[in-house]
């Protein structure tokens, strides 16, 4: 018997994000923290008594910032998290105090305590939760995959109707990896961190968004896009060297 993935989505401004709680019969683990302590009450309150293992899917500020909800939890990132929490990730926090004083008070920036640089797996007992580096979205990306639930987290390498693509990142990288997931025939449900969950599709049509940003020959959004989606669209095209 396994567990089915338990899902918690908050408004973070201008977007949604999700963050997904699994439950081994041993440990729990929690995929995120999202944007503040008070996102991550619902889980807070499951993991009473035992603190949970803490996944970064990467140290964007939206997945790392309510850690404090579980008092000194385990934490797990990619190695390049690290400089990320010391440069980037206290700098999008100061961002937000000064746009909101007061609102972000209960903040406080976790960093890693075990890092890995290609893979790491975990037994939750009977839950096998196998993280494995996806550069690109950025350079501490990560996916988890697990085998019993055949469940893909994908944090932001996968997203629709479109991800945020960096300047100069590793698209050939981004999109070789995406392929091999997309493939790989374990896989029926596909949880990303923005938009839309689903299969294998999800992974596909991301990587073909990806792909025709590589070729010059960018695929256009949805007419129905969200105005976020339209900028992002806007800025992935300019980091690209494309004009729209
Ligand atoms: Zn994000």
């Amino acid at each position: 018997m396994h567990t089915s993935p338990v899902i918690q989505e908050v408004d973070a401004g201008d977007f949604r994000v999700r963050s997904v709680l699994l439950q081994g019969s041993r440990r729990r683990l929690v995929w995120d923290t999202l944007t503040h302590p008070d996102d991550m009450a619902p889980f807070a309150r499951a993991c009473a008594g035992e603190p949970p293992i803490v996944v970064y899917s990467h140290a964007d500020w939206d997945h790392i910032q309510g850690t404090a909800a579980f008092g000194s939890p385990l934490i797990i990132a990619q190695r390049a998290s690290v400089k990320r929490f010391q440069t980037e990730a206290p700098a999008a926090l100061s961002e937000l105090r000064d746009a909101n004083p007061g609102k972000w008070d209960a903040v406080r920036l976790l960093t890693p305590d075990i890092t890995f640089e290609h893979s790491l797996d975990l037994d939750l007992g009977g839950v096998t939760v196998s993280l494995q580096a996806l550069p690109g979205h950025t350079p501490d990306a990560v996916v988890a995959f697990v085998p019993e639930l055949n469940l893909l987290l994908a944090g932001d390498t996968v997203e629709l109707p479109c991800p945020c693509v960096p300047r100069g990142c590793d698209l050939d990288g981004w999109i070789d990896e995406l392929e091999r997931w997309r493939t790989d025939t374990r896989i029926r449900t596909v949880i990303p961190s923005h938009g839309p969950c689903g299969g294998s599709e999800v992974i596909e049509r991301t990587a073909a968004y990806l792909d025709g940003l590589r070729r010059g020959r960018p695929l256009p959004l949805p007419s129905d896009a969200a105005p976020f989606y339209v900028s992002t669209h806007l800025d992935n095209l300019r980091n690209c060297n494309l004009s729209s």
